[in-house]
């Protein structure tokens, strides 16, 4: 039984994988929480289960995979406080991928990203010249984050958001309520892999909650308050990220497009400032968000970057708000 949801002709394809067709590489592309790791884990079952319908997700090896603890799958990520795998855990990798099965009937390395250039050179080596029984799977946001040379000796698989009824349809089969389902396929964004850990973790909600009517109480005040109390979160991008999706839902609102609203659980707060202020400002701030995670991911200082953000940001109050370049 496939973990993965929503994605019929993608384990389609891959169901035609055999144990006999290794050793062989895999990138599964997507963007956060669209499923890469679970359907990576599938793929481990499908090469290593003892069942009649691979994989049946209940066998031994079934079992021992998706809990993390069959010898013969490892998952690499990079270490704690580090942003990349590096060279040590690829070559350790390389090591391990040489002796046979514990007990399993593939070796499966899921490399999760992103890689070091050392490491990245150390892997296209192994994948040049692969040891049996092995499977590769890499995982990753972003197709151009992996070297050509790698991504040549790969077969790529591709996740994308899924539109949100099926999302939706997806948690209802779980016995979610329809309206909770509907809200939590929205807030997804089409990420399956979100929407599942959302009802894992009823926090995953309220603290994107609590963010947004932070941010959204920001609007309200004038510049220098804006700036009072500013905490700098460790991942400014992921809060970057929230408030797109929120400034992109006051312009869908306002672009009468309300359909693929996504934050339906602020549809008061999206209402409200798509009456108050001109298109032109919502696309306008767009863009400085877009810059600014632009600016981020080239070391621009995260506290100026935040701080420029919410002097720019427009304000409720004004029909026709302050727009200052940045
Ligand atoms: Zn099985």
């Amino acid at each position: 039984m496939w973990k993965l949801r929503g994605y019929p002709r993608t384990v389609e394809r891959l169901k035609k994988v055999t144990p006999q067709s290794l050793p062989c590489a895999y990138l599964i592309l997507g963007p956060p929480h669209t499923g890469k790791t679970t359907l990576a884990l599938d793929f481990a079952c499908l090469m290593n289960c003892e069942g009649k319908e691979r994989p049946c997700g209940s066998c031994h090896s079934c079992c021992r995979i998706t809990s993390g603890k069959h010898p013969d799958v490892v998952v690499i990520k990079a270490l704690e406080g580090k942003e990349e795998v590096g060279i040590d855990q690829i070559r350790g990798m390389e090591r391990e991928a040489f002796i046979p099965p514990f007990e399993g009937i593939a070796k499966t390395f899921i490399i999760q990203e992103r890689l070091s250039l050392e490491a990245a050179n150390s892997l296209l080596k192994t994948l040049e010249e692969p040891p049996p029984k092995v499977l590769f799977i890499l995982t990753s946001s972003h197709r151009e984050a992996l070297p050509l040379t790698i991504l040549s000796r790969c077969s790529q698989v591709e996740l994308c958001p899924l539109p949100f009824s099926v999302v939706q349809e997806e948690l209802e089969d779980r016995g979610v309520p329809e309206d909770r389902a509907r809200l939590l396929a929205h807030l997804s964004g089409g990420r399956i892999g979100w929407a599942m850990s959302a009802l894992r973790d009823e926090g995953v909600v309220s603290r994107r909650e609590e963010v947004l009517k932070d941010l959204v109480r920001r609007v309200e005040l004038s510049t220098g308050q804006r700036l009072r109390d500013l905490n700098i979160p460790r991942n400014l991008d992921e809060l970057l990220n929230l408030w797109e999706e929120l400034w992109r839902d006051v312009l869908l609102f306002q672009a009468r497009v309300p359909d693929f609203i996504r934050s339906l659980d602020m549809m008061p707060e999206i209402k409200h400032a798509a009456s108050k202020l001109k298109l032109s400002q919502v696309v306008h701030f767009l863009l400085l968000l877009s810059k600014a995670r632009e600016n981020l991911k080239k070391n621009a200082n995260p506290r100026i970057s935040l701080e420029l953000l919410l002097i720019n940001m427009p304000r409720l109050e004004e029909k026709v708000g302050r727009v200052h370049q940045a």
